[in-house]
């Protein structure tokens, strides 16, 4: 792995992000290290130090190399994971190109305008919730229609269990059997099709809930083109509903990937520079 295509991808999205508009950035990715919690079929993270002191020549050179698994932390599942058909996504392949002319909704599937749905209350009553079609109306009456070409992210408060295995699966076990975590019902992935979403992400392991054994959610939206972001990091920087917010997903090309670790960047689009903690609801949004 190179850290340049991740500087790379990194430096592209903050470019497109600042084109267009004055704007807040947050920071919606956890960090990667060896105590990650992961799925089970995932390899461990692995930073593997190349050099890390002064040279011969008396300078200073520190390097590493990073070993770890498409999906691990914060991270994109291409369609392909899923899906295998003509013009099906893999990582490198999911569009970025728009049109700086449309202002903040284009047609580029890794930029477009975010919804967060909040369904702590659910999985606080139930951890093997799955969404239904009507939590996602009940949102569009209070927020306004989702967007076609938008981002759907479901947030269950899951982001405090990072790095907590037990927390985040339900389970101190590896058997994917005991797995309790929320996730989407079938229903509510059809709605968010007939919205024409580009991307649904989740702040826990999976789109499909913990108990799920055939991931349905998995080959229902990888097979209409949709792309995951899972294990999402905490919103609670953002507006409410995620009102007003451009997502920016930082995704590495990584030729023939299936998935790959994502910078998530909100651009919260603002008539006036504020940081994300001066946010309030005054706040007025430019799109
Ligand atoms: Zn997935």
């Amino acid at each position: 792995m190179d850290f340049t295509q991740i500087s790379l991808a990194l430096c592209l999205a903050l470019l497109i992000a600042s084109v267009e508009c004055k704007q807040v950035l947050v920071d919606l990715s956890h960090s990667l290290n060896a105590d990650n919690h992961r799925w089970p079929t995932n390899d461990k993270f692995e930073l593997i130090v190349v050099a890390n002191g002064t040279l011969d020549n008396g300078k200073w050179y520190a390097s590493n190399n990073v070993r770890f698994s498409e999906h691990t932390g914060t991270h994109l599942d291409a369609p392909a994971h899923f899906a295998s058909f003509d013009g099906v996504y893999s990582a490198a392949t999911i569009p970025v190109e728009r049109n700086l002319k449309t202002k903040c909704i284009s047609h580029c599937r890794l930029v477009g305008p975010l919804s967060v749905i909040n369904l702590k209350e659910k999985s606080d009553a139930d951890r093997d919730y799955r969404v239904t079609a009507d939590d996602i109306i009940s949102y569009e009456k209070e927020f306004g229609k989702i967007p076609e070409g938008g981002i759907v992210i479901f947030d269950f408060g899951w982001s405090q269990y990072w790095n907590d295995f037990e927390g985040a699966f339900g389970s101190q076990s590896n058997d994917t059997t005991t797995f309790h975590f929320p996730g989407l019902g079938m229903d509510a992935a059809e709605l968010l099709v007939d919205r024409g979403v580009y991307g649904v992400g989740i702040d826990t392991p999976s789109v499909d809930y913990g108990p799920s054994q055939d991931f349905p959610v998995h080959y229902y939206l990888h097979g209409r083109n949709i792309y995951h972001l899972e294990n999402v990091g905490s919103m609670s920087a953002l507006p409410k509903g995620g009102e007003g917010v451009t997502l920016v997903v930082g995704a590495m090309k990584i030729d023939g990937a299936l998935g790959d670790q994502s910078v998530l960047l909100p651009c919260l689009m603002k008539k006036n520079r504020l940081y994300p903690r001066q946010l309030s609801q005054d706040t007025e949004y430019l799109c």
